[in-house]
């Protein structure tokens, strides 16, 4: 957690205020039982009004000078706090922005975000309690022995005997805490990952009548949830009527041993009662510390979870030098590719090599789980190779800027993903600066003017999160038009016109060819009549390539393409 502290730098001026706050307070609590103990003694039992009265002022001043710092110190610390959980919860996100997909899948998305909420939380609640009590925790304790002794020497065995108990207890019970608070936040990931999974995937759990099973799964994560939270809870449990127990014991002793001083004439009233007063302080003191060995641990917990978020380097890093494309301007090369999934046994793809030049439509086919997709996702670098290199502009990704890269790059990947906002939003995304008219030209080249105009406010109809409102081949329409919009030197279309009918789709690559012209356009893509025309078709096989040239040469020479092929077109397309 120690670690975490250096976020809290800009609110130094805060935490020494609410230090010094908290230091006033406590000094005011431990004056309050002396005064007290002067009043007994040298006012009431001597019957003397005028001193009362005066002490009983002075008393009343550092009782109100206590909790206006009191009152001013929680103002601070919350203020603080909270102002650290911000500056952690932008941290984190900063961070998780540039980590590559392979980080995503490492620590997965449910536990992102409970780490950036819950531990958050948790982190933010304890750092309060901390600079409340872990200065006043001491100064009480400390000062309360003092001030008691002071008062009487006698009864001071009776803390000798209590203090240690006590301790040895809050000890006990926060290494027994530990691991179960531990334990707590992986559950609580657990709930995050299938409440989102059943959010998500609704329409499906339906589809299949799976919504028993899913609510059994849940049902089952939140009974290991409670079952935890009890025992943690059961443990602390313990520690308050135990604490209360040897509290009560200590009263009943000074009291006991205080009036045989006193009837002995060895100790005055008011300091016994003093005395009682500090015991009670220290003791409570040692409560709140106990409270603070609770909370630690458990947002130490969280701080690990945190930390474990912060010391993940992103793999794809840009360089330290990036080089910068020369001249060249649209090329893509492929050489000698091997990429392999972490942890997969059998690469995705294996030594691939091809070329795409400025003006050439390459359309890469093949089977489900042939590549195709892992294929196209290096040339953004969303992944680095494992072996080999892809180059862009005749420079390897791996040298470049990845911001520079990818300013190349109009890529459609096969989800479509739209967001929150209005459709010329979501088209803008490509090219934030586009004038209407760009985003109008998008959409028509897209094929998506006609859908467009249909919907309520045209251009500006809201499209809901997740992009739920539109039907697939619509929301591919879009994501297509975004990447138009953009205007780069490579286009990438992963699978993206498997929602359109054979209509739609013809007219989307016939209003693409000519606004291609001189771009490089790779196409992924299933069906045969989508790459006929290609300059070049790159088969797919297993993570190979099967076979590279014209629709034409690859009847002749490429098995695999023949059978894709006569699955789906009749001999006399084929001819
Ligand atoms: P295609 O797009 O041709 O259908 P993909 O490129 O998506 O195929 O997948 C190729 C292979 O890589 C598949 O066997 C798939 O199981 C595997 N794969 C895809 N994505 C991942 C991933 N994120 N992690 C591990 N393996 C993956
Ligand atoms: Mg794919």
């Amino acid at each position: 957690m120690i670690k975490l502290f250096k976020f809290l730098r800009p609110y130094k001026l805060q935490i020494a205020l609410v230090i010094s706050l908290v230091f006033l307070q406590t000094l005011s609590e431990l004056y309050l039982p002396t005064l007290m103990s002067d009043i007994v003694n040298n006012g009431i039992m001597r019957q003397d009004v005028g001193y009362i009265w005066k002490i009983g002022r002075f008393m009343l001043l550092v009782a109100l000078g206590g909790t206006a710092c009191s009152i001013a110190a929680a103002y601070f610390s919350s203020l603080t706090a909270m102002g650290f959980g911000k500056i952690l919860r932008a941290r984190i996100f900063e961070h998780v922005e540039r980590f590559s997909l392979r980080e995503f899948d490492k620590v997965g998305t449910p536990s992102l975000i409970t780490r950036n909420t819950n531990d958050v939380t948790q982190i933010q609640m304890v750092t309060m309690i901390i600079m409340r009590m872990m200065i006043s925790a001491p100064i009480m304790m400390v000062g309360g022995i003092v001030m008691a002794s002071l008062k009487d020497r006698h009864l001071a065995w009776i803390l000798a005997l209590a203090l240690p108990l006590l301790a040895a207890l809050v000890l006990f019970i926060a290494t027994k805490g530990l691991p179960i608070f531990r334990a707590v936040q992986t559950k609580i990931d657990r709930i995050n990952l299938i409440v989102r999974e059943n959010l998500e995937g609704i329409r499906v759990i339906r589809a299949f009548n799976r919504t028993n099973y899913e609510r059994e799964r849940f049902q089952a994560a939140n009974r290991d949830l409670t079952d935890t939270s009890i025992r943690v809870n059961r443990l602390m449990a313990l520690m308050m009527p135990s604490m209360m127990l040897i509290m009560n014991l200590v009263t009943v002793a000074i009291i006991w041993f205080g009036s045989l001083s006193v009837d002995h004439g060895t100790l005055e009233i008011g300091n016994m009662m003093a005395f009682f007063q500090y015991a009670m302080q220290i003791m409570m003191s040692l409560l709140m510390a106990s409270i603070l060995f609770i909370m630690i641990p458990r947002a130490q917990a969280s701080a690990d979870r945190i930390n474990q978020v912060l010391a993940i380097e992103p793999e794809i890093r840009d360089p330290a030098v990036p080089r910068h494309a020369g001249g060249e301007k649209g090329y893509v090369e492929f050489r000698d590719v091997t990429f392999c999934y972490h942890g997969a046994e059998e690469p995705a793809l294996r030594n691939v090599s091809f070329e795409a030049r400025p003006g050439e439509f390459v359309a890469i086919i093949g089977g489900t789980g042939s590549g195709k997709s892992t294929l196209v996702n290096l040339i953004p670098r969303f992944y680095d190779v494992t072996s080999g290199a892809v180059l862009v502009d005749g420079v390897d990704v791996r040298e470049m800027a990845q911001a520079e890269l990818r300013a190349k790059i109009g890529f459609v990947p096969q989800q479509g993903v739209l967001f929150s906002g209005t459709v010329a939003d979501n088209i803008r995304y490509g090219k934030a600066d586009a004038t209407e008219e760009e985003v109008r030209r998008a959409a028509e080249i897209a094929q998506a003017l006609d859908f467009i105009s249909d919907m309520k406010d045209g251009f500006d109809s809201e499209i809901a999160q997740g992009g739920t409102n539109v039907s697939g081949g619509q929301k591919q329409r879009l994501a297509i038009a975004r990447a138009l919009v953009r205007r780069p030197e490579i286009y990438i279309f992963d699978d993206s016109f498997s929602a359109l009918d054979f209509k739609t789709d013809a007219r989307l690559r016939a209003a693409l060819k000519r606004e291609t012209e001189g771009a490089t356009v790779l196409i992924v893509a299933q069906r045969v009549s989508t790459v006929m025309n290609a300059d070049r078709i790159v088969v797919l096989h297993e993570g190979r390539v099967a076979g590279i040239g014209t629709h034409r040469e690859l009847l002749q020479t490429c098995q695999v393409y023949r059978e894709i092929v006569s699955s789906q077109l009749s001999e006399e397309e084929i001819a």
